[in-house]
């Protein structure tokens, strides 16, 4: 019978560094994993300071890694086959892995140390057998190798063999910083913006302004189908979709024109802190890039972010448009993002926004609304989802 990787092991990161509070890190690492798994059968073993996923089906292996490797706090993965201990045995499994023809290298990592042979013995001792049973096709080459075999030998009895490290996610897991309230628009750059704050450890709730019937349902529809590409990272995101079409007339009857975007960022605002604090969220996360449009510029920074008093997190503040979309595809939001549906803040568009608006200008135009009673009617109507990791 061909010889299986029955056994993945998965390496993690920064949570090394974590001193009193690796426990906790790796409690929530734990649950995250077994969360990301959901649904497939197999058995999560801790040993050692590694975790290995096992008895799984063969079939389940590549979804396993690529599920393993959206979780934040997970370094590395990599499939190996985990064999009892015996010099024979990895021998007869190394060549079977092993590529038919190349230069190669084998790494030993020996924590059993009763096995009355040094690393490089067994090493000397594999690539011997490899080099033997290729019939000449492969070479060994300890600094320029086309592959490296690594030997991985447990005190429990067993050895891990494997070639390939697959990169994970890497950040912290999800959930130990706290909780952030995304702004999630249909947009590019909010849901990368939400993907680089959930891999510092925010666990993600969202916010949408829907503006019915100017937005259609395939525009909210959009927003849900980002979210989810973002639950495969950090887990179910709790989603609210508010209301705000009202609020827009209000504007648009009361406001000059060019304050429109202005005032309904200030809003937009308001409400997202409401929900933030009635969902113990520490922070407000948006997509904004410096100077990317009229309503991004410092100025308008200042009168939008002045309304809140909850920290606003914008890790995209410095990047570029070709950078954000780096980051979309490689999450793969990007193709979902350029579906072409109305957003709420071009169906009511000026023709020249201010790009230096005056903080007191917006509140003096505000004056002439009844902001608490617009906000209180918005959040009252909000709905709620939960949006789960799994099947499109
Ligand atoms: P995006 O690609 O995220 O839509 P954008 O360049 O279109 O960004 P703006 O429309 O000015 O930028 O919005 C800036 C930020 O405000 C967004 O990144 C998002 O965080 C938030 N935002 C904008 N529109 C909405 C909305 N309808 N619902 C929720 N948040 C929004
Ligand atoms: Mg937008």
């Amino acid at each position: 019978m061909a010889v299986e990787y029955n056994c993945i092991l998965i390496r993690f990161g920064e949570i090394f560094l974590k001193g009193d509070n690796r426990k906790y890190f790796e409690s929530l690492l734990i649950k995250n994993i077994n969360d990301a798994l959901k649904g497939i059968k197999y058995t999560f073993v801790r040993s050692q300071g590694r975790y290995y996923i096992e008895k799984y089906l063969p079939e389940d292996k590549d979804e396993i890694i690529s599920r393993l490797t959206k979780v934040f706090g997970i370094h590395s993965v990599s499939p190996t086959v985990k064999v009892p201990t015996d010099i024979e045995e990895l021998g007869k499994v190394a060549a079977e892995i092993a590529p038919k023809s190349g230069k190669f290298r084998v790494t030993v990592k020996r924590a059993d140390k009763r096995l009355g042979m040094t690393s490089t013995e067994f090493a000397a001792s594999i690539g011997g057998k490899l080099l033997k049973a290729s019939g000449g096709k492969l070479k060994v080459d300890l600094f320029d190798y086309d592959f490296e075999l690594f030997v991985d030998i447990r005190e429990n009895g067993y050895s891990y063999l494997f070639y390939d490290k697959i990169m994970g996610a890497q950040g912290l897991p999800t959930g130990c910083s706290g909780n952030g309230m995304l702004l999630l628009s249909g947009g590019i750059d909010s849901p990368v913006a939400g993907y680089v704050m959930a891999k510092r450890g925010i666990r993600l709730f969202a916010i949408h302004f829907h503006s019915f019937p100017y937005t259609s349902e395939l525009a909210l529809q959009k927003v849900k189908d980002l979210a989810k590409k973002l639950t495969a990272y950090c887990g179910e995101i709790k989603l609210f979709v508010v209301p705000f079409t009202e609020i827009q007339y209000a504007i648009h009857d009361k406001c000059p024109e060019e304050f429109m975007i202005t005032i309904m960022r200030r809003f937009m605002m308001r409400i997202a802190e409401r929900i933030a604090r009635a969902n113990n969220c520490g922070a407000i996360i948006t997509g904004e890039s410096l100077g990317q449009v009229a309503s991004q510029t410092m100025q308008s920074i200042i009168v939008t972010n002045s309304v809140v008093t909850l920290p606003v997190y914008r890790p995209l503040i410095g990047s570029d448009k070709s950078e954000i979309i780096d980051i979309a595809n490689k999450i793969d939001t990007f193709e979902i993002s350029i579906r072409p549906y109305e957003d709420c803040c071009t169906v009511f568009l000026p023709k020249n926004p201010v790009i230096k608006p005056k903080l007191s200008d917006a509140e003096e135009f505000e004056s002439r609304l009844d902001v608490d009673a617009l906000i209180e009617k918005a959040v009252a109507e909000t709905a709620e989802e939960i949006i789960t990791p799994g099947q499109e």
